[in-house]
This record gives C-alpha cells, structure tokens and sequence, in this order.
C-alpha cells in the first residue's frame, strides 16, 4: 500500500508555510507549556517536561491546526505534515539510535491524542506501535523475553484493530477470554509465550475476516494510519457528547503526540501508574495514585486488574519511587497546582509521560485554592478562579440520612463497599447500559448506571445517570475520572458486586437485583444499600473552607446577591447562604397553602367587590403573618414583595368543595356549579398573556388593597418590636404607563390611609419588575415614577422570543438546542443578543432618568454563572436566585468582576 497520499490541494499553498509537528527530542523541545492550544495539554505538557530536564521519552507533536486542515481537506494530511511527521520520526530515531521498523532494534512508539481541554479517555491512543512479525522476533531477542514480545504484539494488533480498524473490540476480548479458558489462565498476564503466539495468529484471522485486508506489516503505514485515527477520534461520539456536556467548541482540534515507547510490563522491576500531587477527592497534601507492575497504561486506566497504592512503590522500587516524588513535588511548584502524572518505570529507570492540572472533586477544589493561598502559592483572585460555581453547589450536594442508614443495616439492605470515588449520594433504579440509561431517564426515571467497568464509550449513560457503581476499576479508573468531572456520587471496584450484562441483574452474595431495582450508593462513603434512602442536605455552617472562599468572593464582587424565597424559613437558611436581601417574594405562593386556598377561591368566585373584600378581609390576617415573619428573618435587609402575579384560573385547580361550600355558605352542588361557570368564564386562549400581574390587580383593586394593608401593616408591627423592616413594593407585568400611573396612585392611596389609622409613618418602596419588551423602551418614564426596577428574565424571554417558558422545552426547545438552531436554553442561560440586548436597553433609559436607580433581576437566570457575568456587565445592582444557588451566585459575581468588564461607573 502506498504511505502518501497527495495533499489535499486546495489548502495546499497556505497550508504549506504552517509548522505542523513540533518535537521533544534530546533534552530540548520546541514547543512549552503555553502551547496547549496548538499542541493540546498533553503535548504541551511533554514538551514543557523535557525543557525541565525531566525524564520524559522521545518524540513530536502534530499540532491542533494539522488536525483542523485534515478535515477541512477533506481528510486528507495537509501539504508537508507527513514530511515533518518523517522528519521528527528521524530525530528521534537518531536520539534512541533505533530506527522504526528495524529487525534488530525496533523502534516502537504511542501514537497519543490530546486536546487543549483536558477530556479524559475521550479520544483514542494507540501503544506499541511499529511492530510487525519480523520486529517483533528482534525485541524478543533484545529483551530476552519471548513472553514480553509476543504479549506487546497481541496488545498492538488488538488496539490498532479496535482503534484504527474500527473492528468490535468484543471480537478481540472473546478471543482472549477463550484464550485465558484454554489456559486456565486467571490473568492476562498468566499466559505463556506460547499461548499469547497463538492469541496473535487468532487476533490477525479476526483483522482479515472483519476487514478482507491482512493486519498492515508496514511501521510507517501503521503510524499514518493511526495518526488519522487519532484525528478521527475528535469526531468520535464520546468525545462529542463529552464536549456537548462540557460546553468544549467542537472546532479545536485534537493534537496527536508520537511518543518514543517505553515498557511498563519488561517483568516486576518495571510498571506504570498515575499519580495525583494531592489527593482530588479531599484535596489532601499526599502524593495520591496507583500503579501497576509489570503492565502497560491501559491496564490502570480501564481498571481490569485492581492497581496498588502508590505508597507501595517505596517498597518494590524504591528509587524509582523516590525520584518520582522529587519530580511530582517539582511539577506541582513549577505549574502552581495540582497536577495528573502519568509515568512508565522500564527496568527500574521512570519516565514521565504526562502532566497536566488535575480534575478534582468540589471537595478538593476548595480545599486545595485554599490550602495554595495559605502555602503562598497563589493569591486569593488565582484561588477565586480556581473555584467554579459548580464546584460550590456541589459542596451542598445531598448526602443519605444517618439513621435511614442505620435503619436499612438493620433490615439487612447494606449490600457493600467499593471505592468512594465521587461524592454525594444517589438512590435510583439500577440500569446496566449506557442507552438504558438515557432511555429510562427519558420516561423520568432516576437511574443509576451499573456497570463491571466504564469505558469511554458509556459517556452518554454516565450523563443520563444520578449516580454510577462500577465492580472493578480504582478511582483513577474511567468511572472515577469520569464522575467526577460531571458531579455524580460513584462507587468504583465493588468487588463483591456482579454484573450480569446479558441478564441485566446484579448480584452482591445472595441478593440478585433485576433491572429497575432500587438501590442506593453513597459515593463519598463507598457505601452501598438496596432499595431507597432519604438524603439530606449537607451542613453548609460546617464547610469553614467553603466559607473562606466565598469571603474572598464577597471582597471582590460589586453584583449584590439577593434571593427568591417566600417563606420565612427559606429566608433564614438563605440569608445563612450570605443572601444580601430578598429579591422576590411572590405572595401567591403563599395563598395556596392548604388552610388559605378556599377563602382565595371563595375570593375568585365572589358576585362583586363587596363580597370579594369579605374574604379577602380573611386572608389578611395569614398574609400579615406572612410577612412579620420574613422581615423579621431579614431584620435590617430589604425585602422585596411582588403582588399578585398568576391567571386566576391557577387557583381553581383542585378545590376541597366541602370547604368551599362552608365559607360561602352554598350547597355542595351550587358550589361545583359556581366554580364550574367561573372557571368558563376565566378561561382563556393564552392565559399567561391575559389577565394576569398588574392586570388581576387594576381589574380587581380589592386585592391589591389587601396586599398593600399586610405589607405594611407587618412592617409597622415588627417595627414596634425593633425589627428593621424594609418593604419595596412590586409591581408585575407592567407595561404601560397608564397601569403604572394608576397602580402608584392606589398603593400610595392606601398606604397613607394605613399610616393614618396607625398614626405612624412606614418607610418603603414602590417599583415595578420588567418583564414586557414594551416596559424595557418605556423605562425612562416607568424610572421618574419607581424607586427600583427588578427584571423578570423568565417572562421577558418568553416575550422578546415569544416562546412559551411553560410549553416549549418538551415541544421543540430542547431539539433546537440539541440541533444548534440556538447555542443554549434562553430559559436557562439568558439570551444575550436579544433579550440580553432589552435588558441593557431597560438599564440604559432607566439610569438616564435615575443615574442611582436600584436594578435586580429576578429570573431563573440569577443563578446561572454566564447570565450573572452577563448582568455584571449590564451594569445591574444584584441577582436573585433561589436560596441554594446563592453561594455559587457570590463566586460566579466574583468571576464577572475578576473578569473585569463592567459598563456601569460605580
Ligand atoms: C420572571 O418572570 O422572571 C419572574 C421572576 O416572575 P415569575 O417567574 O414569577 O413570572
Ligand atoms: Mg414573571
């Protein structure tokens, strides 16, 4: 077969002035640690390295832009890759002084993936490349070791086949399992030269059969035939989906790394592993890692022998051990933070051959940003942004209820304990493949995906999953990277756990589970139970790092951080969450608790005023209570309260008719009918664009009356007390300036008729929440007569776009997004163009009339990291998200302000 294949000419003359591999050869590399988006992490890793005089093998790095210009050529290698490619093979030929393909002294290398983010196991790699028949026989006799020759050869053949050829991989894994049975071989590393012989003749049948060609014998077409594959692999669906999940642009590219190999399995005076500088789950300052002797890398990564304890090194190669600390110490100072080892031990001489920053669990991030500000490492900004708001909501992730731990140890449900490689805690029904997974989750399930061992290839499942159990593997195994990356609680290497793929059940001793059982699993325990458990909230007063960091947070924010509650427990645990105030307090939520509901419904139904006014006059009373309540958990902050916002048809839903018949005084049966005649009445076409916000309360002022008299009615009774009460009046869905006219006119009506009969003044505020496109054009005019503004994201999206926040998702929301017709849900991360572009206008005219106006936002978008970068640069005065995102609400206001874009001159 022909090696070159021409360039691809289109991209022939610009491409042939790119520099397309850069090397690491003799101690000097061209490339270094600022390079990763041209030479990936791995590669700028590898190249750093070898600048620092580390032991590190061999090799060159085709960069990310040789990757793009294959595909945009239609892949095809772009002009002068494969000579640079020749070239850098011949450098490191010359430095080894073995050449590829040589039957006396081969030459073999990796052929290593490696994008600019880090996306573990993601991409593909192909080790050993370079053998064929002839240099295989040649390593056996410079190795002495048949043994160690032939099991290099049947790995070879066996990724390369899988990789490169694209063959099932179960095809090859029958043909061990049946060489293993044969055997009687309990490992791989149990079969005999002889047996492994066998396995490569076995392994080329399957090559020919599957693809009609023989198992390519020629070194350079192998290593062009994997370079492509590795390039391929960036197109690949896991590492799709992992980039769809990871918000990673699909248009980077992968670098590919030729690493001169080096052996990890020449018999127990060699060995691979991986190493963490400090430990990712706990953050703790202990060299953390695992290894294996006599194996290659795959081995530790796909978990299929159980790896040691690193600490165990000291004892079987001590000075290999002892080197490797010095280098891990050295790495993590040089880069200035935790760093991901790879390293290879060949007769007892390591080798590195990977750094990179490593994941970590929320846990650990904290931890370890804390712990370097102390060590003087880093300053507390570098900290801020070592943190992400992900990593904070994690942190107050649930975990399981003690006693129903206990309760189900003493019913006998405790199944086991495998490795606490993820933390937090899940219960869910147990599904044992990926496209199970994402199948059960579409009906609504929770599942929690079993597996013997993960592999790339389950990404989607691990996705759809709450939780993941694994039989095998360690907490660097797939699994455990995996996990942890995405936030799920996962237990690894449950070895008394059996999966049985064929018969999807799981056995743990005598106790089988079918498909859809239920079972529990707390990763931050290893623990793990049948059937369900309740969680409960972890202790936030606890987390003193947690608290550490977010105090930085708070020193460099200028975005206040306030809250949506609506009752005064949810006040007290947010304003504990470091709330600055309350943002939205939507009253309604309070009319439907139970003893409420049928005197708002009696309400509803009511002939006219006078009769609505009597049972309002009953629910003032709730309303008042309400509200002492929450003034006197905010004592001192502002506490902003919205009127009535909801279509009145929302309240008819389930009616207790006894009830209802009681407090109007009808029959039963009058009642259903009254009840069935108004809700005719009120129904409509587009409920959530009719009577509803300021609308319910200009049509029915009786209400807003009622509203007005508990708010500040409340407010002067806990002022009596010493409670500093802070009410600001909202308005919703305002969008005219005749509403607004009128609304101020009565609530000031009503609050001097107040103050009157209590003969006391009470402070408060009046404003209006923007949440109509129309307000946002209108705002200088609604500024002259408001105090502050509050954005209502959630509507005013769902008007700008005219996309239903209620229906749309299940629709067709979720497949625009899945189809890139738009980048993000706009109900979960603001439309910055458009709606975003309402938003600056609203803040725009609203300031010009109020250069101090007080601007919130109120939507669901308050909580979410890029909208609240997005509002810190509109120039907003705060957010207010729901009480649980309101810690990582303070880190991601820090990171817009360390980002240091902001249009308003404060
Ligand atoms: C909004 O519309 O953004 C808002 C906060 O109000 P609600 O969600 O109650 O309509
Ligand atoms: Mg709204």
């Amino acid at each position: 077969m022909v090696v070159q294949t021409p360039a691809a000419p289109a991209t022939a003359d610009r491409a042939a002035k790119k520099k397309w591999v850069y090397r690491f050869t003799a101690g000097k590399a061209e490339g270094n640690a600022t390079m990763r988006a041209l030479l990936g992490g791995k590669g700028a890793g590898l190249a750093e390295m070898t600048n620092a005089g580390l032991p590190v093998p061999p090799g060159f790095t085709i960069t990310t832009e040789a990757c793009n210009a294959y595909f945009a050529g239609g892949k095809r290698f772009p002009d002068g890759l494969w000579d640079e490619v020749l070239e850098g093979l011949s450098a490191v030929e010359r430095e080894t002084g073995k050449r590829l393909g040589d039957p006396k002294d081969p030459l073999l290398v990796s052929v290593r993936s490696g994008a600019q983010m880090s996306m573990p196991g993601m991409m593909d790699t192909v080790l050993n490349l370079g053998l064929n028949d002839e240099t295989r026989a040649g390593l056996a006799k410079l190795t002495g070791n048949e043994r160690f020759a032939w099991d290099a050869y049947r790995r070879f053949i066996q990724m390369f086949g899988r990789i490169v050829l694209e063959i099932d991989a179960a095809k090859f894994e029958h043909a061990l399992e049946a060489a293993k049975k044969k055997a009687k071989a309990k490992q791989d590393t149990d079969l005999g030269a002889d047996q492994l012989r066998v396995l490569v003749d076995d392994f080329r049948k399957i090559v020919k059969k599957e693809k009609g060609r023989d198992f390519p014998s020629d070194p350079k077409e192998q290593l062009r035939l994997a370079i492509e594959a590795v390039f391929r692999s960036w197109f690949g669906k896991r590492a799709h989906d992992y980039r769809e999940v990871n918000k990673i642009a699909h248009d980077l590219g992968t670098a590919c790394s030729v690493v001169t190999m080096v052996f990890g399995n020449m018999g127990n005076d060699s060995g691979t592993g991986v190493a963490f500088t400090r430990d990712p789950n706990t953050g703790d300052r202990t060299l953390f890692g695992e290894y294996l002797l006599n194996a290659q890398g795959e081995d530790v990564v796909a978990g299929i022998r159980t790896p040691h304890k690193l600490a165990e090194l000291e004892r079987e190669i001590p000075k290999a051990y002892r080197q490797f600390t010095e280098i891990a110490e050295r790495l993590e100072k040089h880069y200035r933070d935790v760093q991901d080892l790879e390293f290879t031990i060949e007769r007892g001489k390591l080798y590195m051959l990977q750094t990179r920053s490593a994941k970590r669990t929320a846990r650990a991030a904290v931890r370890i940003a804390v712990e370097m500000v102390r060590e003087g490492v880093i300053d507390k900004k570098e900290a801020l942004r070592r943190v992400e708001p992900v990593h904070v909501d994690q942190l107050l992730l649930p975990r399981f209820d003690e006693k129903a731990v206990e309760q189900a140890r003493k019913e006998g449900r405790y199944l086991g304990k495998g490795l606490n490689a993820s933390p937090g805690a899940a219960t869910g029904r147990a599904v044992f493949e990926a496209d199970r997974a994402v199948e059960w989750k579409g009906k609504g399930e929770v599942v929690l995906l079993v597996r013997p061992e993960t592999s790339p290839d389950d990404f989607h499942g691990m996705v759809a999953a709450a939780g993941i159990l694994t039989s095998r593997g360690g907490s660097t195994s797939h699994a455990a990277v995996v996990a942890r990356g995405l936030g799920l609680p996962c237990v690894v290497g449950m070895g008394e756990l059996n999966v049985d793929l064929a018969k999807r059940t799981m056995k743990v001793g005598d106790k089988t589970l079918k498909e859809g059982g239920t079972i529990s699993i707390d990763g931050t325990t290893g623990e793990v139970f049948l059937g369900e458990l309740p969680t409960i909230s972890p202790d936030y007063e606890k987390e003193t790092e947690l608290h550490q960091v977010l105090k930085w947070a708070d020193e460099v924010r200028t975005l206040g951080v306030w809250v949506n509650a609506d009752t005064p427990a949810e006040c007290v645990r947010a304003r504990r969450f470091g709330a600055e105030g309350v943002g939205l307090a939507r009253t309604e939520h309070m009319f439907r608790e139970a003893e409420r509901l049928p005197y708002v419904q009696a309400m509803i139904l009511a002939a006219d005023a006078t009769e609505r006014r009597k049972h309002l006059r009953k629910l003032l009373p709730f309303q008042t209570k309400d509200f002492r309540e929450i003034y006197k958990a905010m004592d001192g902050l502002p506490v902003v309260i919205r009127l009535i916002d909801p279509p009145l048809h929302e309240f008819l839903r389930e009616i207790d008719m006894k009830e209802l018949a009681r407090i109007t005084g009808l029959s039963p049966a009058k009642a259903r009918a009254h009840v069935e005649s108004r809700r005719a009445q009120l129904a409509e076409e587009n409920p959530m664009l009719g009577l509803r916000g300021c609308r319910l309360l200009l049509v029915f002022p009786e209400i807003l009356e009622m509203q007005i008299r508990a708010i500040l009615g409340a407010a002067a009774d806990v002022a009596a007390k010493g409670v500093v009460a802070k009410p600001e009046i909202m308005m919703p869905l305002v969008g005219t300036m005749g509403e607004l006219h009128r609304l101020r006119t009565q609530t000031f009506e009503v609050a001097a008729a107040i103050e009157k009969e209590r003969g006391t003044k009470i402070p408060f505020k009046f404003g209006t929440m923007i949440e109509i496109p129309r307000a946002c054009v209108i705002a200088d005019e609604i500024a002259a007569q408001t105090e502050f503004f509050s954005f209502g994201t959630n509507d005013l999206t769902q008007t700008v776009l005219g996309i239903s926040r209620d229906d749309a998702q299940k629709s067709f929301l979720t497949r625009y997004v899945e189809e890139k017709i738009i980048p993000t849900d706009p109900f979960v991360s603001i439309d910055q163009e458009g709606v975003g572009a309402m938003v600056r206008m609203g803040v725009e005219r609203g300031r010009k009339t109020k250069p101090d106006l007080k601007i919130g936002i109120c939507g669901e978008h308050g909580g979410d990291p890029a909208s609240i970068d997005f509002f810190h640069r509109a120039g907003l005065t705060y957010v207010s998200p729901s009480t649980f995102r309101v810690p990582s609400a303070r880190l991601a206001a820090a990171h817009a302000a360390l980002a240091g874009r902001t249009q308003r001159d404060r």
